[in-house]
């Protein structure tokens, strides 16, 4: 096996880049680097951590745009979106810079003394990221991983590890010392599996398919090794007929093609009521169709390529089993993984589009006779991350969220991921939670301690 990865471009399928490929040998080393620097680092007092944080946020603001190109050039995402993505990475350092000095512990009642709580960091962290939202995700675990006083290696997807080794540079410049921060550039199979394995590494958080995650955790069983677990979807955008049916159409294409469709909270599942179908199919199409698809770096495209071209076929082969396409917007022609935005309608609840994630820029689009058969439908998957409810009704928009088996939803809106709000899923789409205080109790461990008094 070479000893070099081809990076590609996904929108010229030209190499953008060779880098070291990582296997076993180099992983190894990588945990040695982050044990050694572990002491040093969970001892520095909490304003010292915060500190380091919010310089390491303030080189990365410094180097934004380049960090944009980089991650529009090789993860094929328009620039727009990526320049938006490097701004939450930003934010998210230095939301969690204020973390270290905000660790709080409980104080218990008990006989004989006093008894307290403390968070300890978890220790040495493996931190394996998917392909679509690169240094993003990588920002999610890093940024309350290092708060809390813990060292990591970061194992980016070798599709896309440009970012994060630009990254490992900026960590560097920032002044962070050696070894707080490695990462690893290497195939799952070896070098991902490596830190699963690996006995002095305590936690692995991982963000990527439910079929890798569940291996990842079949494998941490044999280290008792914390795991925490961030996997797909297929989520519902439930369309009632009394909603502002105009808003939930012009806002459904980015919800299910932003990033071409590559989100794990893509509502890739669009549940409308019956008697609004038509209607919403009507006031859809024009959005749709005028989607601009093309070259990630022109300043006006909102969608770019698929990330490879094994990625491309999978989506398209989702077309092959007959379900209906209502409409569909445009693609490029000549290099690159293009694929054009495409709806079909409307869909049986059992075809496969229906049920297994996409991944790729295709909706389909269910309809529903009520509010119970919305939420039968919604809750009809295997998966549990996202979704979006569209009602003028109040009342039923908090019982059809209540109702819902998902980590996060929103009312009237599509979002999913804010800095300072808990991210993650029910079901098969994973356990833990990132983003927000919550994220916090991922990268420690809470320690009980009691001090006899003699009473
Ligand atoms: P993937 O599971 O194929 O790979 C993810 C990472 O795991 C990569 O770094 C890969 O090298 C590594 N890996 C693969 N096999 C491994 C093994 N045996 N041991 C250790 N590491 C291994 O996922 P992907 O194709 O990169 O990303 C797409 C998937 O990620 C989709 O299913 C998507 O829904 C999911 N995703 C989830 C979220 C979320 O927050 N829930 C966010 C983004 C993507």
């Amino acid at each position: 096996m070479s000893d070099r990865l081809a990076v590609l471009e996904p929108a010229t399928e030209a190499v953008l880049a060779e880098v070291p490929r990582a296997g076993v040998d180099e992983a190894d080393e990588a945990v040695a680097r982050a044990r050694e620097a572990l002491p040093a680092w969970r001892a520095l007092a909490p304003a010292e951590r915060a500190r380091a944080l919010h310089a390491l946020a303030d080189v990365l603001a410094e180097h934004l745009e380049e960090l944009a190109v980089l991650e529009a050039r090789n993860a094929g995402k328009a620039i727009t979106d990526a320049r938006g993505e490097m701004g939450m990475v930003v934010d998210t350092f230095r939301y969690y810079a204020g973390a270290p000095e905000r660790l709080l512990g409980d104080t218990i009642p008990v006989a004989g003394g006093q008894a307290f709580t403390v968070r300890e960091p978890v220790g040495v962290v493996g931190l394996i990221t998917p392909w679509n939202f690169p240094l993003t995700i990588a920002a999610w675990k890093l940024a309350p991983a290092l708060a809390a006083g813990n060292t990591v290696v970061l194992k980016p997807a070798e599709l896309t590890p440009l970012t994060a080794l630009r990254f490992s540079e900026l960590v560097l410049a920032a002044g962070l010392p050696e070894g707080v921060v490695n990462v690893l550039v290497g195939p799952g199979r070896t070098c991902g599996q490596r830190l699963v394995e690996h006995p002095d590494v305590n936690k692995i958080a991982f963000t990527g398919s439910t079929e890798v995650g569940r291996s990842i955790a079949a494998s941490a069983a044999a280290t008792i090794k914390r795991v925490t677990l961030e996997l797909g979807g297929k989520s519902a955008n439930i369309v009632f007929a009394d909603a502002d049916l105009e808003a939930a159409a012009a806002a459904a294409p980015s919800a299910v093609f932003g990033n071409a469709g590559q989100d794990c909270c893509a509502r890739s599942r669009i549940l409308v009521e019956a008697s609004a179908m038509e209607r919403f199919l009507a006031l859809l199409e024009p959005h749709v169709k005028a989607l601009r698809v093309g070259d990630p770096l022109d300043e006006a495209t909102e969608m770019g390529p698929l990330i490879s071209a094994a990625q491309l076929t999978t989506v398209a082969s989702f077309l092959d089993d007959g379900d209906p396409v209502a409409f569909a917007g445009s693609a490029p022609d000549g290099p690159g993984f293009w694929h054009a935005p495409t709806v079909l309608a409307p869909v049986d609840p059992h075809a496969r589009v229906a049920r297994e994630e996409v991944f790729g820029p295709i909706a389909a689009v269910i309809p529903f006779t009520d509010e119970a058969d919305a939420v039968r439908l919604a809750n009809d998957t295997i998966y549990g991350l996202s979704g979006s409810i569209w009602t003028r009704d109040g009342a039923r928009a908090l019982r059809v969220a209540r109702a819902v088996e998902t980590g996060v939803l929103s009312i009237n809106a599509n979002t999913s991921v804010r800095v300072t709000t808990p991210f993650g899923g029910f079901k098969q789409s994973g356990y833990g939670r990132e983003l927000g205080p919550h994220a916090l109790d991922a990268y420690t461990e809470v320690k009980t301690i009691f001090y006899a008094t003699g009473e």
